[in-house]
């Protein structure tokens, strides 16, 4: 494995996010259209949406500045603007966008529509009480799973 997608990986891993958790969004997006689908194939999903270097460019470009926020590091306005993950900043999702784009126009749909359900694990990384910044990293999570999602669709739409 890459030295990049290594690091993307660790630094998912260390803010809370494990690859079983973005496959359980895969799931909760498309086993309603595969009723036969297995984790197992949400997981090698989400691995191989792991495996580009625009996702990865992404994960450690956003989980960076959760991180310089949650530590004050960043000058103001923009400190105050990510800490408190305002509603108008929206260049969290401009970078998720970057991910979803990988395997083409459906991913869109099912982002936008996880993002407003907040399953799983965006929830827990939504919840403001734990002190933690995932400004970025709830879009980039969603981004990741929407993007499998499409992968996975496209690949049974071919097999089926
Ligand atoms: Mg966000």
């Amino acid at each position: 494995m890459e030295n990049l997608e290594q690091t993307a990986r660790d630094w998912l891993e260390k803010r809370g996010v494990k690859i079983e958790d973005i496959a359980e969004l895969v799931y909760y997006l498309q086993s309603k259209y595969h009723p036969n689908l297995q984790m197992e194939e949400c997981i090698e999903n989400v691995n191989r949406v792991l495996s580009k270097r625009e996702v990865q460019n992404a994960i450690l470009t956003g989980i960076q500045l959760d991180i310089l926020a949650e530590k004050q590091m960043l000058d103001e306005p923009l400190q105050a603007i990510i800490r408190r993950d305002e509603g108008l900043y929206g260049v969290d999702e401009i970078l998720a966008l970057s991910i979803v784009n990988v395997y083409g126009s459906i991913g869109f749909t099912n982002y936008g529509y996880i993002d407003k359900q907040k399953p799983g694990i965006l929830q827990y990384l939504n919840d403001k009480s734990t002190g933690q910044c995932h400004t970025f990293l709830d879009d980039i999570v969603g981004a990741i799973a929407a993007a499998a999602s499409s992968r996975l669709a496209h690949r049974a739409a071919h097999t089926e």
